[in-house]
């Protein structure tokens, strides 16, 4: 049923069927598809096995179209412009077959369906699927191909529902089921055992909050840390982690950066709505403190507190872990001690390099970057007058707000079911690579005065001789990204610029 020769469809004599010698011009179209059970075949596959089905027909196909790695179902309507491409073939009149690889390559949804059928009909176009032919002029070719349809979008509604669940179940790892976030307890029903609610724990809860708080107001992470190191307060790290020597500056920060203590339920590392649970900072204090995070320019310290030694200690960066780079004094017989930086974490250790060598490198690229009148421009562009940059940010923080609350709709509907979670995590996406943007250009220029100073110096090199090294740190730090490769002889001391990566900010 439903399969038709072409020598049958000729006979039927419709106004468009073929031109003079009686060949068919088809047009391919083929989409590729995400399919979760992969038994789909590739693009090319498909448009091989068509052309392979035309070859006997007589067909020759004039034109391929193809919509690749795109769902076919109907939760992504906006997506089809080889599909309206294709249609808008069928309704010029110059083609008379229409090639798809199976019936829901053409779109799950019953409304295509409609659409391609109603096009086929009043253009005398064959639709060419699984090496048969179906002429929608026949009520029979007609029911049988609705019939695909129907059960293809049926497909699609199971496949979406499917997908729901799972998201469902896994969003629900964010509720207190998961693991137990730090600054946290878990009340259970005595009787049942049954968890009752997650509250803020009054111990822990309260670290956090004051370990917010002093960062905040401008402590170093770093001496929180100690403050609870020398209280003797267990980390909230477990042992087996990658910090198992209590506090540092990471733990605090790992702390600072989790959205669940400002009260939001993350999924898969995102913020995807309110929590259940009581916040233990509000979600201002939340942002306001990885704004601070993200500020190149915060803080430069020489490790363990103390003033930096060097231009470059904690500021150049290992090029594989991507953490900064520490000093280390080595004693050698009979020689001067050599100073080097190397990536001192476990794991990597991947990179060592000489002290002196570097800090001479890079300030010799930076003064030299500095020299030149167009990166003057660059520094001040955002700011050539005070107000410049307050205007700048407002209009920024404004831009900021309007993105993350999209993004909380969003979120909010797929809370809520409203919203399959493809749909979620495209939208987020989008919206995610501009979040960054505009918080990357919130960052203030905060050595902005000093750098200013420098670069419209007469004498730049002057100048700089005359800052104060934390001074020097401050603007390189705020300036340039530094990062060190390791090195191609190893244990030679050498020093190689080609190593160094100097990436100015601006
Ligand atoms: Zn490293």
């Amino acid at each position: 049923m439903g399969v038709q020769s072409i020598s049958k469809k000729k006979g039927l004599g419709a106004e468009a069927t073929a031109d003079a010698t009686g060949v068919i011009d088809a047009v391919i179209y083929g989409r590729a598809s995400k399919d979760r059970l992969r038994l789909m075949r590739s693009i090319g596959d498909q448009i091989a096995d068509c052309r392979t089905w035309c070859e006997p027909l007589g067909w020759r196909v004039v034109d391929v179209i193809t919509d690749a790695n795109r769902s076919a179902s109907q939760w992504r309507r906006k997506e089809r412009e080889g599909f309206e491409e294709a249609l808008g073939l069928i309704e010029s009149g110059r083609i008379q077959g229409f090639v798809t690889w199976e019936p829901s390559r053409a779109g799950r949804d019953l409304a295509i369906y409609v659409q391609l059928r109603a096009a086929c009909q009043r253009f005398g176009v064959l639709y060419l699927t699984q090496g048969r032919v179906y002429d929608f002029s026949r009520p029979d070719d007609s029911f049988m191909m609705g019939f695909e349809f129907l059960r293809a979008e049926a497909d699609a509604n199971t496949m979406r529902e499917r997908q729901l669940r799972t998201a469902r179940r896994n969003a629900e790892k964010g509720r207190p089921h998961g693991r137990l976030a730090y600054g946290y307890r878990r009340v259970y029903d005595e009787r049942t055992g049954v968890l009752v609610r997650q509250e803020p724990d009054p111990h822990t809860g309260q670290i956090v909050r004051d370990a917010a708080r002093d960062v905040l107001a401008g402590a170093s992470m770093w001496s929180v840390a100690m403050r609870l190191q020398d209280a003797g307060e267990p980390t909230p790290m477990r042992p087996w982690s990658e910090h198992p020597r209590g506090w540092d500056t990471y733990t605090i920060r790992h702390l600072l950066q989790n959205p669940t203590i400002a009260g939001k339920r993350v999924y898969r590392g995102q913020v995807i709505g309110d929590a259940a649970w009581e916040p233990l900072i509000s979600w201002e204090d939340f942002q306001k403190l990885q704004r601070l995070f993200a500020d190149p320019g915060r803080r430069v310290r020489g490790g363990g507190g103390m003033p930096a030694k060097t231009l470059m200690v904690h500021i150049a960066r290992c090029h594989y872990c991507g953490r900064p780079l520490k000093r280390a004094v080595m004693r050698r017989k009979n020689k001067a001690d050599a100073v080097k930086y190397h990536c001192q974490f476990r794991g990597c250790y991947k990179t060592t390099i000489s002290q002196p060598g570097l800090d001479a490198y890079v300030q010799e690229v930076a003064l030299a970057w500095f020299e030149r009148p167009a990166n003057l421009a660059r520094l001040t562009a955002t700011d050539g007058d005070g107000d410049g940059w307050l205007d700048h940010a407002h209009a920024v923080e404004e831009e900021l707000a309007s993105l993350q609350q999209r993004l909380d709709e969003a979120a909010d509907r797929y809370a809520a079911g409203d919203l399959p979670v493809s749909m979620l995590s495209r939208i987020e996406q989008q919206l995610r690579p501009k979040i960054e943007q505009a918080q990357r250009a919130l960052v203030p220029p905060i050595s902005d005065e000093n750098i200013r100073a420098l670069v419209s110096a007469g004498d730049v090199r002057a100048a700089w001789a005359e800052l104060a090294l934390a001074e020097q740190r401050k603007i390189v730090k705020a300036v340039f990204d530094v990062r060190v490769q390791r090195t191609a002889n190893r244990g030679q001391n050498a020093f190689e610029p080609e190593r160094v990566l100097v990436a100015p900010r601006v």
